[in-house]
């Protein structure tokens, strides 16, 4: 992913001179070049941006009985004896017994033999009784009274001392980064020490002076060498806090300076309430909307008609109801005589949305279009016509909709559903589309408030409190198939379907998943099911990768009671809305998250009577267990992704992780919450003073901001 390259590495706030090539580097060539560029390693630059994934404890231990918690070893102890043991044709032992502190160990190496060379003569010219010698390794039980390590690194000492180069690797914290195959450890620890000894110096302070007086900050260029090479683990944990902090602030400046400029521009629209769309609609909806639906309409009903564009996140649980809030501000843009866009991140979704869509809106006067990346090109070209001309009052659609063929003329409502899914990024493309368009962007997957307001912080946000009227929670069980079989068919024969759900489609996506050979697919379990289990019953399929218009025909025939029982992939998890389905049972609900199981378990329970969701598996992990137990205690989406965030930390649960603008290089943020409150209180009092970043003071910022956002995304403007 580009962009989350790009950021990540800018966010480190390095700058200036270009880097050496990594190829250059003692050690390296272009061979070893190449594995580094895979993972992103290009120049030395990019290493003092490749921080640790974690740092280990390798001063001399006192007393070989108390290694790390992690059971290596670190021993400095002299050399009294030196063996090589063969065994056998292939594999050579090399064996060091070492006294250290009064006491001996005996440090042993495997070797594959070889025949063209010896693989022992490095060895046997280094270690000579008498040297003294490092050695880090694994400390094995061992029968004898003789204490064993097998050696992973070793160092010798030169007249009682270190040789400088070995003083990275032994004797101090070190620094455990994530490698690549053919890259030794210790080579990527003296390339990032030589990186910094070249370029750290060179690092610029993004942070403005008075931050850095407020909050004691270190300098960057100390942190930087202190995130690598720390002096000790107060000054590690000071420096990460320091880059932690300055990741955040980043991010929080510029979502600051976004607030502040759609704040401050006029939209070139302006709506009335005419309600000759909106009153037919409610008319015809059979239900009356709950408080919590009004107050929330009334809300970004406010905000559409303030001068500036409304950015606002409607959070609600799972069938909750947002479709509709989202559709009254979709009719209240084409009430005036504009268009709007609906945004889902699954074909499935975009397609519901479109049959939903088109049954509220039927007699109403108003055109609805769906526009996915699987329509076939003529009837795509179609759609982009009639998009074009007008023609379409509201589009329904993927991430299809964000692609440059695709033109609004008068575009100024768009609304995102599930925005976890999608990025900072996406959002901005998608507002582009329309001269400061209204935005509503929706998500089921709440987060704690804090949280939300320091991440959305370009965002107002709004929450649907209650669910509508007469739903009975969905009662979870954690059982058998059989017995979830046994009470799908009972349901069935009393006139209401069902969903099963399985983790894979067919055999070949087991590949995919290592070490899942077992996991059941869903094509080969509906063939099954239907031929064996519910003979009787209608059995159909859907999947991901289906087409279009195949999907849609599943989908319409399963909402109109056609279908009896559903088998689907995980696409249903967001989507599917067939209030007559009253059991969902979810096949190897061990391997799905909390988050998934919960938006699964939401495709039920959306009519008024009794719903079962059963989940079917052997949990292998006490995680896993865990998940299942939470989801049969409770139905409450806020407590769900708390318990989610415990397990599984934020960035995997707002989906950032894959849209990269949240995942921070050293930042946590769950650990380091208190920090990312800290930069919105920080930021605020730089930008109230400064919100176009001129002073003298704030220039290295903004640049750092313009380099970070601005050219990657135009979506803050500073120029
Ligand atoms: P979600 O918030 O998960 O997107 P939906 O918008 O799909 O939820 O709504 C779930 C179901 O609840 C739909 O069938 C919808 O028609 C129905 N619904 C929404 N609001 C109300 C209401 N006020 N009264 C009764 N049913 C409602
Ligand atoms: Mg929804």
């Amino acid at each position: 992913m580009a962009s989350a390259q790009y950021i990540t590495t800018a966010a480190a706030g390095i700058k200036s001179r270009p880097g050496r090539p990594l190829q250059y580097f003692k050690g390296v060539g272009p061979v070893r070049a190449k594995r580094l560029e895979s993972i992103g390693l290009v120049t030395a630059q990019d290493l003092l941006s490749y921080y640790p994934r974690d740092w280990e404890r390798r001063h001399e231990l006192q007393d070989f009985n108390q290694p790390h918690p992690d059971g290596r070893v670190v021993i400095r102890g002299k050399v009294s004896r030196v063996q090589i043991h063969l065994m056998g044709a292939k594999l050579g032992l090399f064996k060091v017994v070492l006294e250290s502190h009064g006491a001996f160990v005996q440090a042993v190496w495997f070797k594959r033999l070889s025949v063209r060379y010896d693989v022992f003569k490095k060895f046997r010219h280094e270690i000579v009784p008498g040297a003294w010698l490092w050695v880090v390794g694994r400390s094995e039980p061992s029968l004898l009274e003789v204490r064993e390590v097998h050696v992973e690194e070793y160092y010798v000492e030169n007249d009682g001392r270190l040789p400088a180069d070995a003083c990275l690797h032994v004797g101090r914290i070190v620094p455990i980064y994530p490698l690549t195959e053919g890259i030794p450890a210790q080579l990527m620890r003296n390339m990032v020490f030589k990186a910094l000894c070249d370029y750290a110096g060179d690092s610029e302070e993004v942070l403005p002076p008075e931050i850095m007086q407020k909050r004691d900050w270190m300098p960057f260029s100390k942190a930087l060498w202190q995130i690598h090479f720390p002096d000790s683990a107060e000054l590690l944990e000071k420096a990460r806090r320091r880059l932690a902090y300055q990741e955040f602030f980043l991010l929080e400046t510029a979502l600051g300076i976004k607030k502040h400029q759609t704040q401050r521009t006029q939209k070139p629209f302006h709506y009335e309430l005419k309600k000759h769309l909106l009153t037919p609609f409610r008319k015809r909806l059979g239900f009356d909307f709950t408080a919590s639906q009004k107050k929330v309409i009334n809300e970004i009903f406010r905000d559409m008609q303030a001068p500036y564009p409304m950015t606002r996140l409607l959070q609600g649980d799972v069938g909750s109801g947002k479709t509709v809030v989202a559709l009254s501000a979709l009719l209240l843009a084409v009430e005036n005589g504009h268009q709007g866009a609906l945004m889902a991140p699954t074909e499935v979704l975009a397609e519901q949305h479109y049959i939903t869509l088109t049954r509220l809106l039927r007699g109403i006067g108003v055109k609805v279009g769906i526009l996915t990346s699987r329509a076939a090109a003529a009837q795509r070209q179609k759609r982009l016509k009639e998009i074009a001309a007008g023609k379409i009052d509201i589009v329904v659609g993927t991430h299809a909709i964000l692609e440059k063929e695709v033109q609004f003329p008068q575009l100024s409502m768009a609304v995102i559903d599930e925005q976890h899914r999608f990025g900072v990024r996406q959002r901005a493309l998608l507002r582009n589309k329309g001269n400061l368009l209204d935005l509503l962007v929706m998500t089921a997957t709440p987060i704690p408030r804090t949280l939300a307001l320091s991440l959305y912080g370009d965002l107002d946000v709004s929450t649907l409190t209650e669910m509508p009227p007469g739903r009975i929670p969905v009662e979870t069980i954690h059982a058998s198939e059989k017995e979830a079989f046994d009470f799908l068919r009972g349901e069935i024969l009393s006139g209401r379907q069902g969903y099963v759900v399985y983790p894979i489609i067919d055999e070949s996506s087991r590949a995919a998943e290592p070490g899942q050979n077992t996991l059941k697919a869903a094509k080969i379990e509906a063939e099954r099911l239907q031929q064996k289990v519910f003979p009787e019953f209608k059995v159909d399929l859907i999947y991901g990768s289906m087409s279009g218009a195949k999907k849609e025909k599943v989908m319409q025939a399963f909402s109109e009671g056609k279908t009896h029982i559903l088998v689907a992939t995980p696409v249903v998890e967001v989507g599917l809305d067939v209030p007559n389905a009253s059991v969902v049972v979810i096949q190897e609900a061990d391997r799905f998250g909390l988050a998934s199981l919960h938006q699964l378990r939401g495709r039920v329970g959306r009519g008024r009577q009794a719903s079962r969701c059963y989940l079917v598996g052997d949990p292998a992990t006490h995680e896993a267990e865990a998940r299942l137990r939470i989801l049969c205690e409770t139905n409450d989406g806020f407590k769900i992704s708390e318990q989610d965030l415990r397990l599984r930390g934020p960035g995997q649960i707002m989906g950032t992780q894959q849209h990269g603008e949240w995942e921070f290089k050293i930042a946590d943020l769950f650990r380091d919450l208190d920090l990312l409150e800290m930069t919105r209180e920080d930021n605020r009092q730089i930008l109230e003073k400064d919100i176009s970043l001129v002073q003298p003071e704030h220039l290295t910022l903004r640049r750092h901001l313009i380099d970070l956002y601005q050219n990657q995304w135009h979506w803050i403007d500073l120029a």
